[in-house]
């Protein structure tokens, strides 16, 4: 345990980056963190791990196909640069603010509802086109039902046209198309139909499905039947949703806002949302205050396919982020927390440069600890080390010359003594018995030229704790065949090196 315990010490390793195995057991780590207290309440989390309930809590839940009811579609509208997106868009929009009490202002929420005089809703996602639609995409949310590919009826199939056709495809909703500035004396819109034909976009009157509606956004003509098509579409896709049971959702557009806090704009898919709701998303949550629509105009409820307005939020959670309904505020924590640390789990290179600075930070106050702690000071273990290295070095020699197969050289760099001494000792602690583990050649800094050389004439592998190997000797590695392997977490480091220990073994093994 003491060993452990310092060598955690040198490294200032989260002790949530380290599982327990067959090299680290359960009771040393449990004993270092007991000593350490450090990333206390991250051990905590990953003794949480192993209940399974606070896992699958935080994921969407089947609906009941007894409980569906029809939903209005939600629309997104893509389309080449300047073809009259943002005019159509502004046209759709002011039809409802005509038809709006007085004095609602209408304010850009990122979406609002057009009522049609049939009764019917369609829910219009005003977002800019492609990089919302792309974001959601990335995150594996989707809440458009049908996208309206607006294409001008002078200009036809534009570089972003083709674009706005492979995101549809690609997220398997389907098209109509409006084709727009048809007010436009020089307006083709069968040359648009032909065209698009190229794009397996095939309209109606070409034997395939697309409506085409031919529309002026600028001059409002054609709109009516625009939204017509769009409904007769959604009756089609027989859009339906729960209304009941916990809440769910997806973000499309956040803000902070100066009186009201961090506001995000969401819509509902599962639901009803109300006042007092508990919800997750991303790495927040919200005990929900105020609900707005687009109008500005407060709200009480939010149900399947509506954009609402959220006031509540803890922070500012990101667009296309998922929002979730739970059961108190309590267990809203909890996921959040457990959030935090699957964060934490995945660690980037950013967050190993934030890591990299609080290791600095901490490195001297944990080698004084340490020097305390251990019955050698610093200096007199080093030479112990090199002198046992050395000898290594005259093993390995012998080995590589009587042609043994099971040994495994190792070059290990790290970037502080304290890492590099840290992993020799871990290292030696390793034990088994039909592969050895030979360190060849250990130092502090990144990969360079010399341990490539050395790594060939042992036939070895080098391994990094937090250094980079540049261009030039990853090229000159993969010339010789050497394989380097860069770690920042050492319990990876080991789990790497025993795969390699367990690919040195015979078949039969
Ligand atoms: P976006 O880039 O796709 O959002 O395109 P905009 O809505 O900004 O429109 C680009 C230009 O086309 C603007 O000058 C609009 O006034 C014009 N425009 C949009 N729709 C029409 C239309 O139906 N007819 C005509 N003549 N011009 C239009």
């Amino acid at each position: 345990i003491d060993h452990v315990y310092k060598a955690l010490l040198c490294l200032d390793i989260d002790l949530y980056s380290l599982e327990p195995d067959s090299v680290l057991e359960e009771a040393w780590i449990k004993e270092a963190v007991k000593r350490s207290g450090m990333n206390y309440k991250w051990a905590k989390l990953k003794e949480k791990e192993k209940d399974k309930e606070n896992k699958d809590a935080v994921k969407r839940c089947p609906a009941d196909p007894a409980l569906l009811t029809p939903r209005p579609p939600v629309v997104t509208i893509l389309g080449h640069v300047d073809h009259g997106k943002t005019t159509l868009l502004d046209r759709l929009r002011k039809t409802q603010v005509a038809a709006a009490e007085a004095g609602g202002i209408t304010q850009h929420i990122g979406a609002f509802i057009v009522h049609l005089p049939s009764g019917e809703k369609i829910t219009f996602l005003d977002t800019p086109g492609h990089a919302a639609f792309s974001a959601m995409r990335a995150r594996g949310t989707q809440v458009t039902d049908i996208v309206i590919l607006v294409v001008a009826a002078e200009d036809g199939v534009m570089k972003q046209t083709i674009e706005s056709i492979q995101h549809a495809k690609n997220a398997q909703v389907p098209i109509i198309l409006a084709i727009n500035k048809c007010d436009k004396p020089e307006a083709d819109p069968e040359r648009v139909k032909k065209e698009l034909l190229a794009h397996d976009v095939v309209c109606e009157e070409y034997g395939g499905d697309v409506q085409a509606i031919h529309i002026s956004a600028l001059k409002g003509e054609n709109l009516v039947a625009l939204s017509e098509a769009t409904v007769a579409l959604a009756e089609v896709l027989e859009l339906k949703a729960d209304t009941t049971g916990l809440v769910e959702g997806t973000i499309i557009e956040s803000r902070t806002d100066k009186g009201k806090g961090p506001v995000t704009t969401a819509i509902i898919q599962r639901g009803t949302l109300r006042k007092g709701c508990i919800l997750v998303a991303g790495q927040t949550w919200a005990r929900v205050r105020l609900m707005f629509d687009e109008n500005g105009k407060a709200v009480d409820e939010a149900t399947p396919s509506m954009p609402v307005e959220i006031v509540g939020w803890k922070e500012v959670p990101s667009a296309g982020a998922e929002i979730l309904e739970v059961e108190s505020e309590q267990r809203a924590h909890e996921v959040v927390d457990w959030r935090n640390y699957a964060e934490q789990q995945k660690i980037t290179k950013e967050d190993m440069e934030v890591i990299e600075a609080k290791q600095k930070e901490h490195q001297e106050a944990h080698r004084r600890e340490r020097d305390k702690l251990g019955n050698l000071n610093w200096r007199a273990r080093k030479t112990i080390l090199y002198e046992t290295n050395k000898k290594t070095v005259q093993r390995s020699n012998q080995r590589v010359e009587s042609g043994d197969k099971n040994v495994l050289s190792v070059i290990v760099k790290g970037d502080v003594d304290g890492s590099v001494e840290a992993i020799l000792n871990v290292l030696n602690s390793y034990t088994a018995d039909e592969c050895e583990l030979d360190v060849i050649h250990f130092g502090v800094g990144d990969v360079s030229e010399n341990d490539i050389n050395l790594a060939e004439a042992f036939k070895g592998v080098i391994y990094g704790f937090s250094v980079n190997a540049n261009t030039f000797i990853q090229q000159l590695a993969a010339k010789k065949g050497i394989k380097i392997k860069l770690h920042n977490i050492i319990y990876h480091l080991i789990e790497d090196l025993k795969d390699e220990l367990s690919n040195k073994l015979p078949p039969s093994v």
